[in-house]
């Protein structure tokens, strides 16, 4: 059915763990927004869990279908990648230009409604226009490849400083991408992930299994250029995973968190004292690092294909909604929407 020819849109929530497709009235964009229709979105194993009834999906990009009374129609028919989350606009942090730092963020496909949709009303402040050439499920690698951008600045690797990674996430492998493409020295993953360590390897990484005894760490160090990892990423967010990042890292060197999680840390904060490191925190990315990170995608700057590991059609999702079950590795499942808006209902 064409849903959209007569004010209808099918749209994917999460509804008792499963992708379920409902239909709902298409709204109009108001003063300041855009109404854009998902052709890709991207999705991991974890998108599925404990965010039920929401849209699926804070990665995508679309075409836009409709715009605001106060917005140009020239927009009309681009092709847009949108932020994966949406600051308040309101609280002191956004008014003082720190949004990713937002006290009242709303998080595209987890706390507000995401991609998966044939229509989405966003505000204009939250897209940014395709370059030349890039695709839609190339562009909907954005939003973790702009995180990963957002960690090198807040701590940078130097062209030939030694790097850890630690942790199998989709952001870790967006990560290491983009610490390789920047020229990273010596690059080391750690995680226990066997189907991640494969990828971190087909991308140029060192990787091995998280390491039982204390002399595996010390090996590691040794590889790393003796004392340990210039910089060092922490993307588990385990208690164990923090300590061990802070104790990876060479007397001066940086850790940067960039995993959520609630676990407290027990440390000896004498490490980062008298190793003289920094430890830095990492969430969320600006508006030009979406766009920095679509310009080295369309580049081929950085392996974005290494990010992906399959892409199937959304009427496969509705076919078989346990479709994200087995596959667990940190890389992306492609979703893509048809441009015709023809999505059969289950
Ligand atoms: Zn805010």
């Amino acid at each position: 059915m064409n849903t959209r020819a007569r004010g209808r849109h099918v749209e994917v929530r999460v509804d008792r763990g499963l992708p379920t497709a409902f239909e709902a009235s298409t709204p109009s964009p108001g003063p300041g927004e855009l109404l854009v229709a998902t052709r890709a979105a991207a999705l991991g194993p974890d998108d599925l869990k404990a965010f039920e009834g929401c849209v699926l999906s804070g990665e995508f990009a679309g075409d836009v279908l409709a715009v605001g009374p106060d917005v140009a129609s020239s927009l009309v028919g681009s092709a847009v990648a949108v932020l994966g989350y949406r600051p308040c606009a309101r609280c002191h942090r956004c008014l003082d230009g720190v949004s990713t730092a937002c006290a009242d963020i709303g998080l595209r496909g987890r706390t507000i409604d995401g991609g998966l949709s044939g229509a989405v009303l966003v505000r204009t402040s939250d897209v940014m226009v395709l370059p030349p050439g890039l695709s839609h499920e190339q562009a909907a690698l954005m939003h973790r490849v702009a995180s990963a951008l957002r960690a090198l600045h807040r701590g940078p690797a130097s062209p030939g400083e030694a790097v850890a990674i630690l942790g199998g996430t989709p952001l870790a492998l967006a990560t290491c991408a983009v610490v390789l493409a920047a020229g990273s020295g010596r690059t080391a993953f750690v995680d226990d992930h066997a189907g991640c360590r494969a990828v971190m390897e087909h991308l140029g990484a060192r990787s091995l299994e998280r390491p039982s005894e204390a002399s595996g760490w010390e090996d590691l160090a040794v590889w790393l250029g003796g004392y340990g990892a210039d910089v060092v990423y922490e993307c588990a967010g385990s208690a164990e995973s923090r300590l061990e990042a802070v104790e990876l890292a060479r007397p001066a060197g940086s850790v940067v968190l960039l995993a959520h999680d609630d676990t407290p840390v027990t440390m000896d904060l004498n490490l980062i004292v008298m190793g003289a490191k920094r430890v830095r925190g990492s969430c969320h990315y600006a508006l030009s690092d979406g766009r920095v990170a679509l310009d080295l995608i369309a580049r081929s700057l950085v392996n974005a294909a290494a990010l992906v590991g399959r892409t199937v059609s959304i009427l496969d999702v509705l076919a078989d909604p346990e479709f994200l079950d087995g596959f667990t590795d940190c890389r992306a499942t492609i979703v893509q929407w048809p441009a015709s808006a023809e999505v059969n209902l289950a």
